[in-house]
């Protein structure tokens, strides 16, 4: 079943077109990752799916409904940036409130969903901190938990472990791959880490200039590559 639906989806900035007519069907409970160089349209594509970002053409259905015109907040989706946007005058508790309290959610069921997303994340010992007494790791679950507390049918991440150092970003890969595993959440994820695509994606998208130059299958990347591009970039180690 298709969650996310991108139809002919372009993106211009004046006469600059970042996005050229992008089709792709998301499926529900899919891990989607998207690879490309920089600047070739990963975020822009991600901000159009959260509502970050207007559509200049095209069609977005997210589960069964044309999104285009609504706001982020209207979409069902929760996104985790990479460099975390926590809000440095509250709590972890309250970052991870404040969404769901501008909702009207009930104290009984906000204060149920934080420890629950504490809980799976190991941030419940945190809870009181605010984020400039955190480590980056730490950070980054509080990110991650934000989103969670939402329960959106859809995360969109991009480039969620790019600030880390290498040991935290192996951790933080397992624990995203424990947490799809878990969820079973649509997830698109966003990343120019070549291990990270190759053992979280169920498939893979290769954008090249703002168009998709294969979408497939890790492993169906990796050995039949379909251009030199995809070859390079699915092969070649970061
Ligand atoms: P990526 O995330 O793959 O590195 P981006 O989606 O950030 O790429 O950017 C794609 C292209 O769009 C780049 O050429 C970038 O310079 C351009 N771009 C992004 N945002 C804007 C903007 N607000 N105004 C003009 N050009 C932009
Ligand atoms: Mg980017």
């Amino acid at each position: 079943m298709t969650a996310i639906a991108l139809r002919k989806i372009r993106k211009t900035y004046g006469s600059l077109d970042v996005i050229h007519e992008v089709d792709i069907d998301i499926r529900s409970g899919e891990f989607l990752v998207l690879v490309g160089p920089s600047g070739c349209g990963k975020s822009t594509l991600l901000r159009m799916i959260a509502g970050l970002e207007e559509i200049s053409g095209g069609v977005l259905d997210i589960g069964g409904k044309v999104v285009n015109a609504l706001p982020p907040s209207d979409r069902d989706i929760a996104m985790v940036f990479q460099d975390y946007a926590l809000y440095p005058h509250m709590s972890v508790r309250e970052n991870m409130a404040f969404g769901l309290k501008m909702r009207g959610t009930s104290e009984d069921a906000i204060n149920k969903r934080v420890s629950g997303a504490a809980d799976i994340l190991k941030i419940a010992n945190f809870l009181d901190r605010r984020p400039a007494q955190l480590s980056g790791g730490q950070r980054q679950r509080v990110a991650m938990g934000r989103a969670i507390v939402r329960e959106p049918s859809a995360f969109l991440f991009d480039e969620p472990l790019s600030n880390l150092d290498a040991a935290l970003r192996v951790e933080m890969r397992l624990e995203i791959a424990k947490l799809h595993n878990r969820m079973k959440a649509t997830t698109v994820y966003v990343t120019h880490d070549q291990v990270e695509a190759m053992t979280l994606a169920d498939r893979i998208v290769v954008l090249n200039a703002g168009r998709i130059e294969q979408i497939g299958p890790p492993l169906e990347l990796y050995h039949r590559p379909e251009s030199l591009f995809v070859a390079r970039f699915i092969g070649s180690p970061t």
